[in-house]
């Protein structure tokens, strides 16, 4: 299903699906949910699925009766390891994609040919929406490989027509190298990446306002405050668009936020949209956080219904300035499995980042490790320096003193703060590690 590129000048890489009314998206989502549901019944998995729930494709009748069918949930994935879901005979896939989980079988996503034109597609469709073009020249900081951040936008951006500049994750002078030298205009990269690269940007004098042509930087991949994508911007002189993907649902491409930057279009063309409350599993009304979870419309290999993508977050809108009437989700608030639960309260180490992007004395390096002392769980928030000024024992003292207080307003308890010269935490390749947990767990 490959598509033309549109002129230049239109807004719209597919005018058609972008600018559907709602009754438009919801008849096409109902169609698309009953291909969907009748090819599932290729799987074994949702085959034994439905007989044991005592259902039949033809009684999804409406886009409400979507509610007849179970969840699918991530140990569904693990349990039928590696090819138990699929709905297309393994000759016809062309690729897989694996996603190492801490525990258990990793999760493997199976592709055709026709998938990963339509991932393409909606890559595109992203970096035209904010304001990408062929004249524009693209490079990709993801590691390639499983990680569905590299493949998915290269695809994406060759489908697009942009000039792509393939440099992959780490070496950070490389990275500047290329950025200067092919004239990079678009970048993208995890969140956590790009303030170390603008570090070494400052270390070897570049300024990315200045000797760069950069002027998109798509983030994505992990959560992030609106603050680090404050700091983002305001580092490297560029608008920061939010990219959401997860591998279940193809990779990047599921959700982007337009120029508007209010929240992150989720294709409903592609995908069937779902906010429940992750206990009791019933819709949320809009506005209202819970669980994100999706049912792919186009998928051919895998197609997944009601996935419980664990992710928390809500609905904003149905429409935007922008002319497209998909849904706008939220910014994620963190997945159900990262919350903290230290003595009894809950936390998401994305209110701690929120708080400390307040401080500008702050870089935007942190790290929160749990323990067990003497019996009583702790926090310990450490966090690296904007600039050292170690000697003015004083102004640390101080500074220490109001983070503490402002975390204690957000989480209700109060951390150990650690502030540590600039440089001197991890950082890692893909995506940041933000939680150490290291307490004793007590049968
Ligand atoms: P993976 O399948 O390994 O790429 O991981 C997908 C997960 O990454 C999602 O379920 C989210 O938890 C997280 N993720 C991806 N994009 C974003 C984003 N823009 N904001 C917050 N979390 C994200
Ligand atoms: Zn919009």
């Amino acid at each position: 299903m490959e598509k033309t590129i549109p002129v230049d000048s239109c807004q719209y890489f597919n005018e058609a699906m972008e600018t559907m009314t709602r009754a438009e998206i919801e008849a096409l989502q109902l169609q698309r949910l009953q291909a969907t549901v009748e090819h599932c019944m290729q799987s074994p998995f949702y085959k034994k699925r439905f007989e044991e729930n005592g259902l039949k494709p033809s009684d999804i009748k409406t886009l409400d009766d979507l509610r007849k069918i179970p969840f699918t949930t991530k140990q569904d994935l693990r349990d039928t390891y590696p090819f138990g879901i699929a709905s297309t005979p393994l000759r016809n896939c062309v690729r897989l994609h694996s996603s190492s989980g801490t525990t258990g079988n990793p999760t493997v996503i199976l592709h055709t040919q026709k998938d990963l034109d339509e991932w393409a597609n909606q890559v595109a469709r992203n970096l035209w929406m904010v304001g990408l073009r062929p004249d524009d020249v693209f490079q990709n900081s993801s590691g390639y490989g499983m990680f569905t951040g590299g493949l998915g936008f290269q695809y994406g951006a060759e489908r697009l027509g942009m000039l792509t500049v393939p440099a992959a994750a780490g070496n950070s002078l490389r990275q500047i190298k290329f950025i200067t030298d092919f004239g990079t205009t678009a970048l993208h990269a995890v969140p956590s990446y790009v303030t170390r690269l603008y570090e070494v940007m400052k270390d070897n004098g570049v300024d990315p306002r200045k000797d760069t042509k950069l002027k998109v930087l798509a983030i994505g991949a992990e959560p992030h405050s609106e603050e680090q994508r404050k700091r983002i911007e305001d580092m490297m002189g560029v608008k920061a668009y939010n990219s959401f993907g997860m591998s279940e649902m193809c990779g990047p491409g599921v959700g982007f936020e337009c120029k508007e930057q209010n929240g992150l279009h989720f294709w409903e063309d592609y995908y069937i949209v779902e906010i429940v409350n992750p206990e009791t599993l019933e819709p949320v009304p809009d506005g209202e956080i819970g669980e994100l979870v999706l049912t792919t419309l186009c998928r051919e290999a895998m197609p997944l219904l009601r996935y419980r993508t664990r992710d928390l977050t809500r609905v904003l809108g149905r429409n935007c300035p922008c002319g497209r009437n998909h849904v706008r989700i939220d910014r994620m608030r963190g997945r159900s499995d990262d919350m903290i639960v230290l003595r009894g309260v809950n936390i998401f180490p994305i209110q701690i980042e929120k708080i400390l992007m307040q401080f500008p004395e702050l870089a935007s390096n942190y790290l929160i490790t749990l323990t067990t002392d003497e019996d009583n769980d702790n926090m310990t928030v450490e966090v690296e320096l904007e600039e050292l000024f170690t000697d003015d024992y004083h102004r640390l003292l101080e500074l220490e003193h109001n983070i503490r207080r402002a975390l204690k307003d957000e989480i209700l308890l109060t951390p150990h703060i650690k502030l540590v010269p600039k440089g001197s935490l991890p950082v890692s390749e893909g995506k940041a590690v933000r939680v150490v947990d290291k307490r004793k767990v007590y049968q």
